[in-house]
Parts: structure tokens; sequence; C-alpha cells
């Protein structure tokens, strides 16, 4: 026997009727409000050029929103020492790090590329202000530097990630130099600061590379310890937790907020605090 269309219109009016429901309550939902822990809504790039690890924001907390959900989730650090920098060796050739050998109970947080650029990042990071790197495609960044400039605010540093974003291992010296030094001298023009590392795209890289980084004037370039995705923190080796000194790597991504979250519950599990790796380069 066939189901009468009557039944099945009903049942498919019942659905549509669900469906509307949660269109309408995600419609009528109040725009989430900009709330910040402290600082002007436009502060200026220089007002965090990423040295000041004082210590975290003791501001008072920010008015309830859904927004606060969030907020709620992130660990609380004791504050990051006074760093002791690294001493990069000296040569023609930049070193590259996958971690960097310090005793200092600290993690370095990376987040690359810059391709989605979501409203949620800036109220998290404002909210969590912690120091972090930024390794952003140039004409990317140059597209919306106001979003990138609001993460400044809230304790990021950016730094080079190319111009296109291409794997630079067996290019020539004239391509990858074009590469580095101008995604150096973009990011640099678009946010008025100076730029002092460099992630090779996919990690990728060669002896060319090293070398061209510090021809460009930057002092280091980084591989990475741990990435993290879709909030889970994917380890490198089988300890499976951060150790000191480990950079930790994600993007802008849809799930930015979950990553970093994870991110920082990690370091925060590991008895770590999370510190600026500009601060740890001399
Ligand atoms: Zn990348």
């Amino acid at each position: 026997m066939v189901v009468p269309p009557r039944a099945r219109l009903a049942s498919v009016g019942a659905l549509l009727a669900v469906a509307l429901t949660i269109l309408a309550a995600s419609a009528t939902a109040p725009p989430a409000p900009r709330t910040r822990s402290g600082g002007p809504p436009d502060a200026p790039v220089a007002s965090n050029g990423g040295d000041d690890l004082a210590g975290p924001d003791t501001s008072p907390a920010a008015p309830a929103s859904p927004y606060d959900s969030f907020a709620s989730r992130i660990p609380k650090f004791p504050p990051a020492p006074v760093p002791q920098p690294i001493t990069v060796p000296a040569g023609p050739s930049a070193p590259i790090y996958k971690r960097l050998p310090v005793t200092q109970p600290v993690a370095f947080l990376t987040i690359d590329d810059g391709w989605f650029q979501l409203p949620d990042d800036p109220r998290l990071m404002l909210a969590a202000h912690f120091p972090f790197t930024m390794f952003l495609i140039a004409p990317v960044a140059a597209k919306n530097p106001g979003f990138f400039q609001q993460l400044e605010g809230a304790g990021g540093v950016v730094e080079d990630h190319t111009v296109t974003h291409p794997s630079l291992k067996g290019a020539s010296y004239e391509f990858q130099h074009h590469e580095i030094c101008d995604g150096r001298t973009s990011l640099e023009h678009t946010f008025g600061t100076t730029l002092h590392l460099f992630r090779p795209p996919f990690g990728n890289y060669d002896q060319t590379t090293l070398r061209v980084v510090h021809d460009c004037g930057l002092k280091a370039a980084f591989y990475w310890s741990e990435t993290v995705n879709n909030g889970v923190v994917a380890y490198q080796t089988a300890e499976h937790q951060i150790r000191a000194g480990d950079i930790i790597l994600m993007h802008f991504r849809p799930g930015f907020v979950r990553d970093v979250i994870a991110a920082l519950v990690a370091i925060h599990n590991a008895g770590l605090t999370p510190a600026l790796l500009e601060n740890y380069i001399a």
C-alpha cells in the first residue's frame, strides 16, 4: 500500500517547520557585541609590538555575551617568565628551528596563512590575551589588514610567510628571494612593523631558502613541533605532551576558536605558559 500523499506532506511539513524554527532562532539571535577585555577598538599597531610580556590582562571582565562561553574555557596561565633568548648562530644562512632549545616553561603558538578571517577570532584572542605569532601570506593580509591589526592589539605579531605560498624547496635563488624578501617588504608596508622571522609554506625548504632568509635580513626560520586542527593537537613524538620550547602550528581556519583553545589547554596541561617566539630569538 502506498503512503497517502497527505501523510507524506504532513511529515515533510513537520520537517520544514523544524528547519524554519532553527533558522528563525539563528536569525533572531542578537548580533554578538564587540566585547573587549580592555583597550580602544582600534588600538594602534604599536600598542602591543609583542615585547610586552608583563603578564595576563588584568582588566575587569567584559559584560556577558554569547562569546563568554568561549572565554570561560580559556585556561588561566601564570605570568610568562622574563625571556631568556637563544643566540642565533652567525653565518651566511639563517637557522631553522622545529622547537627552541629553552629551559623556561614556555611554548609558542604560531598561526599561519590568513585565509579565513572570522569575527570570533579577534574576540577570542582579545579575551585570552596571550602572545602569538602570525606567519601571513602578504597579499592575503593586505586585503584585510584591519582584521590582523585587531589581532596585533590582542598580542599577535606578524611575520613572513611569502607572497604566493609556493613550495620553495628546489626553486631558484631568485624565485625564493622574490617570495621571501618581497613578502617581508609588503607585510612591513601593510602593518608598519619590522619583521624578523620566516616560515616556509608547507614546511618545505632547502639550503637556498635558509640563505635567502638570511639575505633578506630575517633572523631565523621555523618548522613546528605540534599541529592543531579540528580542535585536536597532533603530536610529532610518542610523548603526547607539549614540551618546553615547542612551537605549535595552527591556521586561520573555520575551527579557529576550537584550535586555539585546544592549543592553550595542551600548553596548560603541560605546565607551560604561552610566550612570544620573537622574544626568544636574539
Ligand atoms: Zn602556510
